[in-house]
C-alpha cells in the first residue's frame, strides 16, 4: 500500500493549474505572464513586477539542508497553517473521513477539518498531557486519514520524545498519515521526526518560520514529507504562495549570519523560560506553572481571570486559555525580552 492511497482520488487524479511560470523558465524577455514590464516604485531591486517563483529553489535548498533532508521532501507554503489545511483537503473527503486530535492542542486542525467538513475525532491527552499512544490507536477508525500531534504541544508546552513518535508511527503504517507540529521544536531539548521521513512513508512533519525564526509577518512554513506528498499538494496549493518579499527576508534570515543570530535568542528563550517557570512558580496565587519544552509557559493560578487582567491593566496581553480541556485555570505566557518577562513577574509579583 502506498501512502497515496490515503488520499482523496479526486485530486490524485486532478490536473493542477499549469501557470506561465511552471510552463516556461528561463528567457529574457518575459511576455507570457502578463504582467508589467516595469517594477514598481519603491521596487530596491525585489523585481515584484514579475510572479514569483511557485517554490523559490534557494529558499527550497536552504531549507531542506536545516532540516537535514531532500528538497523533494520539502513544500514551502504561507505558514505552517497552510500546509495542514492542504493535507486535510487533500486526504478528507467531505462528509466522510476524520482527523484525529489530542486536546488540548493546536485549534487549527479542528478548524481546517471543519472547513472541508471531515469530522474531527477528539482523544484526550494523557493527565499529564503526555501523548496517550494506546487511546489514540485506539480511536483509529479507517475514516481517519490523519493524526495530528503537537511536538512540542500548544498551549501546554510539553515535549514527545522521538521515540514515542516512531512508535506511534510503526503502529499507524497503513492506517493514517501521521503528522507531527513541530512548530516548537527548535527550543526543545530532543531532536526532529524528519530524521525518521525516510523510514515511515506515512510520517508528515510540520516546521515553521514563524517562531524561532522570528518572521511571523512573512508567512513561511513548510511540510516535510515523502516527494509523492509533497507533489500531491502542490496539486492544489495555489500557483504563487509565496510573495518576494518574504522569500528575500527569509533567505535573510537562514543566511549563516541569521542562523548565528537565531541560535542565540533561542538560547536566550530557554534560559529566559527556565528563570520565569521558576519566578512564577515560587509566586502566590500560582498552582502550578506546567513544564514546558516551548517558548511559552502554560501557568495555572488561583484566579486565572485575576492575573489576566491585571497583566492587561498594566498593557500585559497574555493568551487566555481557560477554554481548553484540562486548563481551566490557565494562561499561557509567552517567553519575552529578559525586560518583558522582568515586567510580567512584577505585575504579578505585586499580589494576586
Ligand atoms: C504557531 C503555530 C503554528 C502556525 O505556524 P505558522 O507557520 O505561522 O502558520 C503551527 N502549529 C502550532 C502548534 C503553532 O503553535
Amino acid at each position: 500500500m502506498s501512502v497515496l492511497d490515503l488520499a482523496r482520488a479526486e485530486i490524485r487524479a486532478l490536473v493542477p493549474y499549469s501557470s506561465a511560470r511552471m510552463e516556461a523558465t528561463g528567457g529574457a524577455l518575459l511576455l507570457n505572464a502578463n504582467e508589467s514590464a516595469w517594477a514598481p516604485f519603491g521596487d530596491a531591486g525585489m523585481d515584484c513586477h514579475r510572479y514569483p517563483d511557485p517554490q523559490p529553489a534557494a529558499l527550497v535548498e536552504r531549507l531542506a539542508t536545516l532540516y537535514a533532508v531532500r528538497p523533494a521532501q520539502v513544500l514551502v507554503g504561507r505558514g505552517s497553517d497552510e500546509a495542514i489545511d492542504l493535507l486535510v483537503r487533500a486526504f478528507c473527503r467531505a462528509g466522510e473521513d476524520a482527523i484525529l486530535v489530542q486536546p488540548p492542542t493546536f485549534g487549527m486542525y479542528a478548524v481546517c477539518a471543519r472547513v472541508q467538513n471531515a469530522r474531527v475525532i477528539e482523544v484526550p491527552l494523557a493527565a499529564d498531557f503526555a501523548l496517550d499512544a494506546d487511546a489514540l490507536l485506539a480511536a483509529v477508525t479507517p475514516a481517519v486519514k490523519l493524526v495530528f500531534v503537537c511536538a512540542p504541544n500548544n498551549p501546554t508546552g510539553a515535549g514527545i520524545s522521538l521515540e514515542a513518535v516512531e512508535r506511534l508511527a510503526q503502529r499507524l503504517a497503513g492506517r493514517a498519515l501521521l503528522v507531527v507540529d513541530e512548530a516548537y521544536v527548535e527550543f526543545a531539548d530532543g531532536g526532529s521526526a524528519a530524521s525518521l521521513l525516510d523510514r515511515y512513508e506515512h510520517l508528515a512533519v510540520l516546521r515553521t518560520l514563524s517562531k524561532a525564526w522570528a518572521l511571523a509577518g512573512a508567512r513561511l512554513g513548510c511540510l516535510l514529507a515523502q516527494p509523492e506528498v509533497v507533489a500531491l499538494l502542490r496539486r492544489i496549493l495555489p500557483p504563487y504562495p509565496l510573495p518576494r518579499p518574504c522569500v528575500a527576508a527569509a533567505l535573510e534570515a537562514l543566511s549563516p549570519a541569521g542562523q548565528v543570530a537565531a541560535r542565540e535568542r533561542i538560547g536566550v528563550v530557554r534560559v529566559e523560560r527556565a528563570r520565569m517557570a521558576a519566578a512564577l512558580g515560587a509566586m502566590a496565587g500560582v498552582r502550578a506553572v506546567l513544564p514546558s519544552q516551548a517558548n511559552f509557559l502554560a501557568v495555572r493560578f488561583e484566579d486565572a481571570g485575576a492575573a489576566y487582567r491585571r497583566l492587561f491593566e498594566a498593557g500585559i496581553v497574555v493568551r487566555d486559555v481557560r477554554r481548553y480541556p484540562g486548563l481551566a485555570d490557565a494562561l499561557r505566557i509567552t517567553v519575552g525580552t529578559p525586560r518583558e518577562n522582568d515586567r510580567v513577574l512584577a505585575v504579578l509579583g505585586g499580589g494576586l
